[in-house]
């Protein structure tokens, strides 16, 4: 493996393993079984954490349906909310170090990036500090003299959190801050691969003096613990990201009592490379795009669709880049891509590569298990595959891992129909140099999120989401912070000046 760039390991003493509990009603609580967590880089138990079931899920219900009943924050003011969001967020920037490490050994991901993503995430926390105090519903003030209407936006109520492995921190913070400055109360479930910073975010809550109950935790498995969480009767509704397979069985489970639900769930997230782009830029930020967080990323770019005339000359800049990215240790600072999150993933990314292979696809550099010195082989090449057609599955399936897809197109309207030809619509991206066909491009590109000449660009003010099988609703932003409110119109008269219904004269 000459041609790529290895980081083999660093000295390190890794920290003692973190021992999570759930947290019921501002309560650190044991569970009967726990479940332990081996790094996928390290080979190591790092984390060893209560493992629920639907006894304690039931506690956790309990507690946040008795807060928000209580309105020990659903009713108190937006002020006294915003100030306890932004505590929490001095907290996480002063514990940016602990909490990336546990990230970092839990997910395999590199330091670098779990720092960027627990930094961010402050910021997720103060913007939702904002819109705490700045929410407000419409008043309705030319109905007649004697009529005033208001609409009024409330809190929810309960709400179910139910988070992946992939951005552990970032996914919690895209949901819970918004939830609690609606003034929500909730129950936490994050995946039993890495839950330990989700535990520390609830010591950091404590900390800022959020109301007991208010926030519960709950560890433990998508059985039965996310069952619960999806069919209690106490959830007003359920925000989930992960598997568009589990988000779909969320929703049957959610019918049965009616709840909301807010669904992330994959992408298979193309961007298209015109003649006139900037190849340098694009070529970067494909390599970006793939590699970023391992590729395990609903926002990927998995898919490219360049123009045939610079096709071959693009996939070179591309296979060049690649060899120079840093793969290895996650716990080098300079290391780029790290491990993937379980052996039984791994093998599944190479299954899809496989079996494009077999199909008559092109593998352009990597294509198999990489072993790292000193770590084991829990590491896949960074991938690129070309001569991939629209019907193969590793053009049509989130494969969650370092690999390229390159298909090529001739018009726009070809590249646009392949874009689209997708159950998915996360995201997707354009590079021209042309603003009226990376106007028309995001127009008719069918995503929650179009980039042109960018890619993986988000800030707390806009809005995340996806449409088709990637999701329902929307995250972040004024329009994530709605999801969490419920409306309601208030009909008020003004003096007595009522037309009787009953006649009086019969
Ligand atoms: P997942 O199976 O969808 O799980 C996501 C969360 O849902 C976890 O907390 C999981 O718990 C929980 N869960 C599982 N079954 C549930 C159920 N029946 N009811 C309620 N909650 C349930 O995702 P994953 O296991 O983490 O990864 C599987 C695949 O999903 C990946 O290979 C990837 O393709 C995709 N994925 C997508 C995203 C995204 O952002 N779009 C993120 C992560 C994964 P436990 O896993 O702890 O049991
Ligand atoms: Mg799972």
């Amino acid at each position: 493996m000459k041609d790529l760039t290895i980081n083999t390991a660093i000295e390190f003493d890794l920290p003692a393993p973190f021992v999570g509990r759930h947290l019921i009603a501002g309560e650190w609580v044991d569970g009967a079984e726990t479940s332990e967590r081996v790094s996928p880089s390290h080979g190591a138990v790092v984390s060893v954490s209560a493992k629920g079931d639907e006894a304690m899920a039931e506690r956790a219900f309990a507690a946040a349906r008795a807060s928000f009943d209580a309105g020990v924050w659903s009713r108190i003011s937006g002020k006294e909310r915003a100030t306890v969001l932004l505590k929490v967020a001095d907290l996480i920037e002063a514990n940016v170090e602990r909490i990336a490490i546990y990230e970092t050994l839990e997910s395999g991901k590199p330091i670098s990036q779990s720092r960027g993503e627990v930094e961010g995430a402050a910021d997720l926390w103060r913007y939702a500090a904002s819109l705490a105090r700045t929410s407000h519903g419409d008043s309705h003030n030319s109905l007649g003299e004697d009529m005033l209407g208001v609409v009024l936006k409330e809190p929810i109520g309960v709400v179910s959190i139910i988070t992946p492995w992939n951005f552990p921190f970032w996914i919690l913070s895209q949901k819970l801050p918004f939830a609690l400055a609606a003034g929500c109360t909730v129950v936490v479930k994050p995946s039993e691969m890495t839950p330990s910073s989700t535990v520390m975010m609830g010591e950091l809550l404590m900390e800022a003096g959020l109301p007991a109950g208010v926030c519960n935790i709950v560890l433990g498995f998508g059985q039965p613990v996310g069952q619960v969480m999806s069919t209690h009767p106490d959830v007003d509704m359920v925000t989930f990201t992960g598997s568009t397979a589990v988000g779909k069985m969320i929703t049957q489970a959610a019918s049965g009592t009616l709840k909301k639900v807010a669904l992330e769930l994959g992408g298979k997230n193309p961007q298209v490379i015109c003649p006139d782009a900037d190849l340098e830029s694009a070529a970067d930020a494909v390599t970006f795009g793939v590699y970023f967080n391992v590729g395990q990323c609903c926002n990927s770019s998995s898919r490219i669709i360049v123009h045939e005339d610079i096709a071959e000359d693009f996939v070179a800049r591309v296979v060049a880049l690649s060899r120079k990215v840093r793969f290895g240790d996650p716990l080098d600072p300079e290391t780029q891509v790290g491990a993937i999150v379980t052996s039984e993933h791994a093998a599944k990314i190479d299954a899809y590569v496989q079996a494009a292979v077999a199909a008559g696809a092109t593998v352009e550099l990597g294509g198999g298990a990489l072993s790292v010195d000193g770590l084991g082989d829990q590491f896949y090449q960074p991938t690129v595959v070309s001569g991939v057609s629209a019907d193969m599955a590793i053009a049509r399936e989130e494969v969650f891992g370092p690999v390229l897809v390159v298909m090529t197109y001739r018009t726009l309207e070809e590249a646009i129909a392949l874009t689209n030809d997708s159950e998915y619509g996360l995201s997707a991206g354009i590079w021209s140099e042309d603003i009226h066909t990376c106007l028309e491009f995001s127009r008719r590109a069918a995503a929650g999120t179009v980039w042109t000449n960018t890619w993986m660009d988000g800030y707390p003010e806009l809005a995340f989401g996806g449409v088709k099988q990637s999701g329902q609703g929307r995250e972040i932003g004024r329009y994530g912070f709605e999801e969490f409110l419920e409306v309601k119109s208030l009909v008020m008269r003004v003096g007595r000046s009522r037309a009787p219904w009953v006649k009086q004269d019969v």
